[in-house]
């Protein structure tokens, strides 16, 4: 959005600089015009837009309701919550958000914890430890009964390094944009599977995240990567990041430390989490 506004702003003043040849310096201010007016379409039902930018390789647009819905794969019966393993970095052991930032202020994290439960409220919060490739496990569970349609149902988010999300949605007979759904990169690439639970009940996250490359001249040299398993389907395989997420973009890499802080997404809906821990599992072969 910001290079449209640019991109308008730059042709006006094209527009100023040819016209001040043949006409006299006009003292009037300049009125700005108005923002694009964002247009929701809805298609068979699912809501999202085509008014975005296309995708890089040309297929979709952004939040495309056109895209195709990953298919729906009923997962295996939940095994009870297991212990981390011995050299986990524990986040979350359901007793308080010592090791969680508010995103915002930097102060104590402002989600509720009860019966050994996180609630999302109020704002993001971030890890007080900073991460770089790691491998993560999380358990959340959606609000039930569930509230909301679309985006709006039961909506939160991992973002690796603060950036790079896999979303967390309330998907089990709720149809969003398919680079919206569970499991997806936000914005970028649909998961594999829809491998939802019903809201109420416990889901878990496996996930490895590779943090992206950047040169001394601040390229990016390799991208981020994810491998995520939800309810022990594999929904996305070694899955680039176009970028860092982005809502109505793509994404694009800007340079950034090796190591910065996890977070997760409050997005106006109560969604809960237990059992958060991660291990750091660094790349062997850098490029
Ligand atoms: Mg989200």
């Amino acid at each position: 959005m910001k290079n449209n506004i640019l991109a308008v702003a730059v042709l006006a003043a094209a527009v100023a600089g040819c016209s001040a040849q043949t006409e006299p310096p006009k003292t009037a201010p300049q009125v700005a015009p108005p923002a694009p007016k964002i247009v929701e379409v809805v298609i068979d039902g699912v809501a999202g837009f085509q008014d975005t930018p296309m995708q890089p390789d040309g297929t979709w647009h952004v939040h495309d309701p056109a895209r195709p819905q990953p298919p729906v794969v009923t997962p295996g019966s939940f095994s009870q919550m297991a212990p981390p393993p011995s050299d986990a970095i524990v986040l979350f052991d359901g007793s308080d958000l010592s090791h969680w930032l508010d995103k915002k202020s930097g102060g104590p994290a402002l989600w509720t914890v009860e019966n050994g439960v996180a609630v999302s409220a109020k704002g993001d919060i971030m890890t007080t430890n900073k991460f770089g490739d790691i491998q993560l496990h999380l358990e959340f569970r959606e609000p039930s009964p569930g509230q909301g349609e679309g985006q709006g149902r039961g909506n939160s988010g991992i973002y690796f390094m603060g950036l790079y999300e896999i979303q967390i949605l309330d998907c089990y007979i709720n149809k969003t944009y398919a680079d919206g759904a569970t499991g997806g990169l936000y914005g970028q690439h649909p998961a594999l599977a829809n491998a939802c639970r019903p809201p109420g009940e416990w889901q878990t996250y496996d996930i490895i995240f590779t943090a992206p490359r950047f040169g001394a001249d601040g390229a990016m040299v390799l991208p981020a990567y994810v491998t995520v398993t939800l309810n022990g389907v594999v929904v996305q395989n070694h899955q680039a990041y176009r970028g860092a997420t982005n809502w109505r973009s793509p994404g694009q890499y800007s340079a950034h430390d090796p190591e910065l802080p996890l977070s997760l997404q409050y997005h106006n809906n109560s969604v809960s989490f237990r059992n958060i821990w991660v291990r750091p599992v660094p790349m062997v072969n850098e490029p």
